[in-house]
């Protein structure tokens, strides 16, 4: 694994990004931001469930005049994390006719591609950073492929050093994105804002060319990166797609912010892209959010069903006591725990695991050996197998994470 690339600190309501601070998980909500009851309600959902921080869209005045109002019932409930405004076309606008909700946000979200033409984006965009500058808020500059800065592709296009006929469009979209959001920070610099106030991203749908995207521009400053791929799609290939992406770029030391921008198939799972980016950084070493399974796919050699009810059983038993023992247990969720069908591996895994049980397979003895820390713990009969286990487990915790 790369070394992870030197940023720029933001401070970002009371979470730090960048530098060597934790690869932060981010989330947005869904819900209409004027529906005050039901964006406090996701954005609780979202954090328990490990966003660290939160976007929601302020794309009218009515969801603009219901921000200060979510912030302080969510600090009531004591629910501190910063939120983000996502500003599209009018943000410079309701900045400014919204002060309270410009002050109760932790960050501003803008997207350079649809602030407004040539003339309006300059006074459009200065207007933003001013108000940035005046609240001490930082702001991210994000890109998006499917919202590119016309002026800049444009110049681009119209470059005389560009050959049409060897060079091709997706090249010159994706030096423009890299541009407009590099153009965009350094304007905002010389307006005043100072560095440690910015944040970019430049968001594609595609797989490479977001790995090219974020190659290029993390050579091209110091400003922490927010890493996604964008409008992924649904279900299982948005996933799959999402976390290609983003374990090249974050093997790679790029990336300070991660989001999984998932379809939701159904409006309860919002929660899943948290879920998701979670098991990215966990996977890829960076950090760990709940004891890991090990578990065999099994096959022929398994008699029958019962390894895999067992490793699901062991999985919704971790994540039904998973916010309790994190603070009854700290470190418990660096735990591994092994469970496998056969002898083939089930001995050599559960050896290298914290806690390990290996069942046996067909034609095997019927016994169930179980290992704790390397060794042999003990041997398991009789039909009780998951209770007796799951009490072994639970020893296990209160003796090496009380
Ligand atoms: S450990 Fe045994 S049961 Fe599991 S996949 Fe390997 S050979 Fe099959």
């Amino acid at each position: 694994m790369s070394e992870r690339r030197k940023t720029i600190s933001v401070d970002v309501g009371n979470i730090k990004i960048g530098s060597d601070h934790p690869i932060r998980i981010q989330s947005m909500t869904n819900t209409d931001t004027s529906d005050i009851k039901n964006t406090i309600i996701q954005i609780k959902e979202l954090h328990d469930a490990g966003s660290e921080l939160v976007r929601i869209t302020v794309n009218n005045e009515n969801s603009a005049n219901a921000v200060p109002s979510i912030i302080s019932k969510l600090i009531q409930d004591n629910y501190k994390l910063p939120i983000i405004g996502d500003f599209h076309f009018n943000g410079h606008a309701l900045l400014e006719k919204f002060p309270e909700m410009s002050d109760a946000l932790a960050k501003y979200r803008i997207n350079p591609g649809n602030i407004g033409g040539k003339e309006k984006f300059d006074k459009n965009f200065e207007k933003i950073i001013k108000i940035a500058i005046k609240n001490n808020k930082p702001i991210r500059i994000g890109g998006n492929w499917g919202s590119i800065n016309k002026t800049v592709l444009n110049k681009l296009i119209n470059d005389k050093q560009y050959d049409k006929d060897s060079v091709s469009y997706s090249y010159l979209i994706k030096k423009a994105l890299i541009s407009s959001v590099i153009d965009s920070a350094n304007l905002a610099v010389k307006l005043g804002l100072p560095e440690d106030k910015i944040i970019l991203s430049c968001k594609t749908s595609n797989v490479s060319e977001l790995v090219d995207v974020y190659t290029d521009i993390s050579k091209k400053c110091r400003y922490p990166l927010h890493v996604g791929l964008t409008e992924a799609g649904l279900g299982r290939d948005a996933i799959i797609s999402s976390t290609s992406a983003l374990a090249i770029l974050l093997h790679t030391g790029i990336g300070d912010t991660i989001r999984v921008s998932l379809t939701p198939e159904q409006a309860s799972k919002r929660t899943e892209e948290v879920l998701v980016c979670q098991q990215i950084l966990s996977s890829l070493g960076k950090k760990n959010f709940k004891p890991q399974i090990v578990s065999c796919p099994g096959c022929g050699r398994t008699t029958n069903d019962y390894f895999v009810k067992l490793s699901q059983s062991i999985k919704s038993h971790i994540n039904k006591n998973m916010v309790d023992w994190k603070v009854k247990y700290p470190g418990v969720e660096n735990m591994k725990i092994a469970v496998m069908g056969c002898i083939v591996n089930g001995p050599g895994e559960s050896k290298q695991a914290d806690i390990g049980i290996s069942l046996p397979g067909n034609n095997e003895d019927p016994s169930i050996p179980i290992y704790i820390k390397g060794e042999k713990f003990k041997t398991l009969n009789g039909s009780n197998i998951e209770s007796q286990f799951i009490d072994i487990l639970h020893t296990f915790i209160e003796e090496n994470y009380s």
